[in-house]
C-alpha cells in the first residue's frame, strides 16, 4: 500500500526525521488560509497523488503571493496529473499539501528498501538529489552509496555516519544526517515498510538537514498490525478494478487481453497465463481466489471478473489443496445461474473432492466446458472464444 507524501511526512517526523513545516488543504480557499497560518513570504504548493514526478509535471509550484497559491491550485484541484509514473489515465489531485519555501543549498537522494540477495534493508544513498533513482544509476553510479543494516542490531551510529561521509557532507552535519537516517531505518522496520524515500532530502542555507519529499510504500500483508497506517489508505489513487478486489479479499492484476482467469494461487496463476499464450490467446486479467474459497468466495470472483469489460471468456483453473473442488465447482455454478454468462466457460479442476466438483458441473444443465489438463483448458479456452468472435454463435456444452 501507497500513502500520501504528507501522511509518510508525518510518520518519518514521529521518528525523528526533520521536514519542514507544512498544512494539507482540500480547496484553494484553504489552501491560501494554511499558507497564512504557516507565514513567511514563500510557500509550496504540492499536488498530493500516489507517484512521484510531479516536479516536471507542473504538480509542485513555488507561490510567492495569495494569488499565486490560488491560480497554482486552480491548475490542481479536480485534475488529473500525468506524470511518468501514473501512467497516461493520471491520477486526480483531491488534496494539496503547503509547505513553507526553504532555500535549498545541495540536494541529496535517500532510499531504504529491502535487498533480497542479502536479505535485509538496504540504504541507498546518492551526492545527486532531485534525479530518479533509475537515471541516477544510469548517469552517475559511482555516486551511490550503499548500505545493508544487520537486523539484528539495527543501523548502527558509525554506519550512519559512513554514509554522510560517503555523500561527503560537511562534518557540521553529519549528526543530523544520522538522526535522519536513524529515523528512516526505525520507521521502516516498525512500521513494516517495504520502502522509503526522500528525494530530495536537502541541505537548507541555514544549514539544516531537512526531508523535502517523502514516499513510504507499506507491506499489505503486515498492515493488519497497523490499523493507522491502513486508515492512510486513499482509494482515489488505486485501480478501482485491484480496489474492489482487495475490499473483498482477492487479489486481481488487470491485463489487456480477453480471457477472465480464475486460479487460486500466484504459482498456479503464472502457469494459466503462459499456458492461454501458448495456446494462441491473450489472458485480460487474473484473480487469485487463495486457498479454502467459500462457493460465495468464487461466486463474487466470477462477478468481478465479468465486470472487467475486455473480459469474452472465462477460464477456472484451480488446484484444491486445501480449496475443495466441490466448494469451487458449487461458487461457479451459483454464479453462472445468478449473472446469466453469455460467454464461453471453461473449467479445470484437480485435487481435494475432484469427482464431487466435475458431479455438481455436470448435473447443473449449464453450458460449461469442462477439461482435466491445463493445456486442454486453455486449448479449449482459446478455441472457444475464437469460435465465438468468428460465428457468434455460442459454444456450448460439452459432456
Ligand atoms: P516530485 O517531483 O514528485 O518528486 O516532488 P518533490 O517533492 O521532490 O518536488 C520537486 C522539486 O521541487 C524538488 O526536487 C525541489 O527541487 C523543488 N522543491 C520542493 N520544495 C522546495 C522548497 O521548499 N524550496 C525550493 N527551492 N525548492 C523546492
Ligand atoms: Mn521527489
Amino acid at each position: 500500500m501507497d500513502i500520501h507524501e504528507y501522511q509518510a511526512k508525518e510518520i518519518l517526523s514521529n521518528f525523528g526525521v526533520a521536514v519542514p513545516s507544512g498544512a494539507l488543504a482540500y480547496s484553494p480557499e484553504q489552501a491560501a488560509y494554511r499558507a497564512r497560518e504557516l507565514g513567511g513570504e514563500k510557500w509550496i504548493v504540492k499536488a498530493q497523488v500516489h507517484a512521484g514526478g510531479r516536479g516536471k509535471a507542473g504538480g509542485v509550484k513555488l507561490c510567492g503571493t495569495e494569488g499565486e497559491i490560488y491560480e497554482a491550485c486552480d491548475g490542481m484541484f479536480g485534475r488529473k496529473l500525468v506524470t511518468h509514473q501514473t501512467g497516461p489515465e493520471g491520477k486526480g489531485i483531491y488534496r494539496v499539501y503547503v509547505e513553507s519555501a526553504v532555500a535549498i543549498d545541495r540536494e541529496i537522494y535517500l532510499g531504504l528498501v529491502l535487498d533480497r540477495s542479502s536479505q535485509r534493508v538496504m540504504i541507498v544513498a546518492s551526492s545527486e538529489g532531485g534525479m530518479e533513482i533509475e537515471d541516477i544509476s544510469a548517469e552517475r553510479p559511482e555516486s551511490i552509496v550503499r548500505s545493508t543494516v544487520e537486523p539484528a542490531v539495527g543501523l548502527q551510529e558509525f554506519q550512519a555516519r559512513e554514509i554522510a561521509f560517503a555523500l561527503g557532507l560537511d562534518p557540521a552535519l553529519t549528526q543530523q544526517m544520522v538522526r535522519t537516517l536513524q529515523g528512516c531505518y526505525r520507521a521502516f522496520r516498525e512500521c513494516d515498510a517495504t520502502m522509503v524515500e526522500i528525494n530530495p532530502l536537502v541541505v537548507t542555507g541555514d544549514n539544516r538537514v531537512l526531508a523535502l519529499d517523502a514516499k513510504m510504500s507499506f507491506d499489505d500483508n503486515a498492515l493488519f498490525r497497523h490499523p493507522q497506517i491502513s486508515e492512510l489508505r486513499d482509494k482515489s489513487q488505486e485501480d478501482p478494478r485491484e480496489s474492489r478486489a482487495a475490499d473483498r479479499g482477492l487479489s486481481y492484476v488487470g491485463l489487456e487481453g480477453s480471457i477472465g482467469c480464475i486460479v487460486n494461487g500466484a504459482g498456479l496463476a503464472m502457469a494459466t497465463m503462459d499456458t492461454i499464450k501458448l495456446a494462441g490467446g491473450e489472458p485480460a486479467n487474473f484473480l487469485d481466489i487463495g486457498g479454502g474459497a467459500s462457493p460465495e468466495r468464487v461466486a463474487k470472483a466470477f462477478r468481478l471478473v465479468l465486470s472487467d469489460t475486455n473480459v469474452q471468456a472465462v477460464l477456472v483453473n484451480i488446484f484444491a489443496g486445501i480449496n475443495r473442488c466441490d466448494w469451487v465447482a458449487e461458487g461457479v455454478v451459483q454464479a453462472l445461474k445468478e449473472l446469466q454468462i453469455d460467454m464461453p466457460v471453461v473449467v479445470r479442476l484437480a485435487g481435494t473432492n475432484v469427482e464431487e466438483g466435475q458431479k455438481i458441473l455436470a448435473q447443473s444443465g449449464l453450458p460449461i466446458i469442462r477439461a482435466t489438463t491445463l493445456i486442454e483448458a486453455a486449448e479449449r479456452a482459446v478455441g472457444a472464444w475464437r469460435n465465438d468472435l468468428s460465428q457468434n454463435t455460442k459454444v456450448r456444452a460439452v459432456k
